[in-house]
């Protein structure tokens, strides 16, 4: 057996479809409630993002920014950072702790839960977490998606895994610069590990969703790089050239967090 292919990977999946038989079983029990963990993110993809998005009783974190305001300058001017990561940011953190602090029985779960149940999530409160949370979960990321020595390439798996699905980086590149260019209005472009073979797929979300959105994302996987294409994060510098933006963008991408998260949605490799 070729344990390179994709049905080798089986830990992840095993581990989400445990989650899934318990869900089935809290429901069937009417007990969907407070401490069931409903569908829960493998706990390698925790470990990753619990120090990147911690919380405490559901009061999630801004995460500082890793560098300075002006660190990505020229390719991304200081004012569009500091209105980016305190302003909007910001807001989508504020908007998501307070939503949680009126359902308690949500305030222990991981932001990787909370995304992956929105179909469960109190319809008071659910387009709200689904905003903010993704809002959340997103930037959080995307602060450490960019660095002021980024660019160049990625190396191993990452690197042999784009040139298996790809053909080549710069192919892969084209691709994902293409799908933000053409998102209409505001979202997000992906380059996501698909959750039913481990095969890495670009991919596009409206507003602040994500591919971790089940039931909701169109494809559906664990985020490896993900670029903003809302107007904030670009048209102070390039106005409404969002494809000015993108080419630049690469300049400053960190492909050590693109590797670390590609490890993590991959144990395997
Ligand atoms: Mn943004």
């Amino acid at each position: 057996m070729d344990t390179s292919s994709p049905n080798a990977i089986v830990d992840p999946s095993v581990s989400r479809r445990k989650f899934l038989n318990l869900s089935a079983l809290a429901l069937m029990g009417g007990a969907l409630a407070t401490t069931s963990r409903i569908w829960a993110a493998s706990p390698v993809e925790d470990a990753e993002t619990a120090n990147i998005m911690p919380h405490t009783d559901g009061a999630f974190a801004v995460a500082p920014l890793p560098y300075a305001y002006d660190a990505l300058e020229p390719t991304i001017d200081r004012e569009t950072m500091y209105l980016h990561h305190d302003k909007h940011y910001g807001t989508y953190t504020k908007n998501l702790n307070e939503a949680l602090s009126k359902v308690p029985e949500w305030k222990s779960k991981s932001i990787t839960e909370l995304l992956a149940n929105i179909p469960s999530i109190p319809p008071s409160v659910r387009k709200t977490i689904r905003n903010n949370g993704g809002g959340y979960y997103n930037h959080s990321l995307f602060w450490r998606w960019m660095t002021p020595h980024g660019g160049g390439t990625p190396e191993g798996p990452l690197a042999t895994a784009i040139d298996k699905t790809f053909g080549s980086l710069s192919a892969m590149r084209e691709q994902l610069n293409k799908e933000a260019a053409s998102i209409f209005g505001s979202g997000w472009a992906w380059l996501i590990v698909r959750d039913n073979d481990g095969e890495l797929e670009i991919t596009s979300t409206p507003n602040q969703d994500n591919p971790l959105m089940k039931g909701i994302a169109e494809s559906f996987g664990k985020p490896v790089l993900g670029v903003d294409v809302w107007e904030h994060s670009y048209y102070l510098k390039y106005k409404n050239a969002r494809p000015k933006y993108l080419d630049a963008w690469w300049k400053v991408v960190n492909w050590k967090t693109a590797s670390a998260l590609y490890a993590a949605a991959k144990p395997s490799v």
